[in-house]
């Protein structure tokens, strides 16, 4: 485990302080669940201490450009403004480089925007400890890399003192303790690079177990099935289902179909939220999202 663990870990301290937006670190701090550390303001409040409910995400007039664009380029994100109440399921769909992975950066504060106001339990994002936010935020992306080490080690990630029985019922709700049984050495099992090859698919239902185990109150599901076959997508999207029951779940959907029962689907389009409302509103108002429905179900895209 230390032989890949190590070499990250000197790789985030080297980061620690800088602004980094390389795809590498991206990546890093994707599968690690860390991230660059903006400062903390020396008063800064956990979100225990904030004054809204865990689980409550709001953007207001929030515009961003990341550190390394142009000052004159148009902004990534420009004047997004949104309220998410905790326990809603809400879709960001929209073509691709439109900006919804980076609405999902800024919620966990990877990155500070350059107006409006991010928050999260009622509190500006950066008067909160970045540990604390950071530890109610589960994300699960398009890839889920594993650590060269055993399933077990690489479910603890998320909670270090789990108990085996935890560990297992995250598997069984994730879908997937059937399969890691089914392994040679069971939980024991060594994946990542060189270790025992799992599917896409097994892979994702790992990161879904994982991201049980922290039990967040917030979940970005970002593409988190996109990369899969139509099999195991349709397995994967069952544990994604059971993962956002109960809790706020952010999910950046390249199927339309698995967004149609949700609270709220926001159209982006570069960089801005062009529409919102439930499927049925979106479709009667056939705009963009009706046209990308139609896409869709004919097969064009
Ligand atoms: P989406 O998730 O909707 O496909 P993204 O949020 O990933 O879109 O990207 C929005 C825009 O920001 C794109 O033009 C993309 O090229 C740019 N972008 C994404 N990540 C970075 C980064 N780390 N540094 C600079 N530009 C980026
Ligand atoms: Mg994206």
């Amino acid at each position: 485990q230390s032989r890949l663990l190590f070499p990250l870990m000197a790789l985030m301290r080297v980061g620690l302080d800088v602004q980094t937006s390389g795809a590498l670190f991206a990546r890093i701090f994707e599968y690690l669940d860390l991230r660059p550390r903006v400062t903390d303001k020396p008063d800064a409040i956990t979100v225990e201490q904030a004054p809204g409910p865990l689980g409550l995400v709001e953007f207001r007039d929030v515009s961003f450009r990341y550190p390394d664009a142009a000052d004159d380029s148009r902004p990534t994100l420009d004047g997004v403004s949104f309220r998410i109440e905790p326990g809603q399921f809400a879709a960001f769909v929209g073509p691709s480089g439109a900006g919804k992975t980076t609405v999902s950066y800024l919620v966990p504060r990877f990155y500070d925007a350059e107006s409006g106001t991010v928050s999260f339990a009622g509190a500006d994002v950066r008067d909160l400890t970045q540990d604390s936010l950071v530890s109610h935020i589960g994300i699960v992306s398009q890839e889920t890399s594993l650590f060269h080490a055993s399933i077990a080690e690489n479910l603890r990630y998320a909670k270090p003192d789990a108990t085996d029985e935890e560990l297992q019922a995250a598997a069984i709700a994730a879908n997937i303790h059937q399969t890691i049984v089914s392994f040679p050495d069971g939980y024991d099992t060594i994946v990542g690079e060189r270790g025992y090859r799992l599917s896409g698919g097994e892979k994702q239902r790992i990161a879904i177990a994982r991201v049980l185990l922290k039990d967040p109150a917030v979940l970005v599901l970002d593409e988190a099935t996109s990369a899969l076959d139509s099999i195991s997508e349709r397995v994967v999207q069952h544990a994604l289902e059971a993962a956002s029951a109960g809790r706020t779940t952010i999910a950046i959907a390249h199927r339309l179909s698995t967004v149609v029962d949700a609270d709220v689907i926001l159209v982006v389009d570069a960089g801005r939220i062009v529409e919102r409302g439930a499927h049925a509103d979106l479709i009667s108002h056939g705009g963009i999202y009706a046209r990308m429905h139609a896409e869709q179900r004919t097969g064009a895209v």
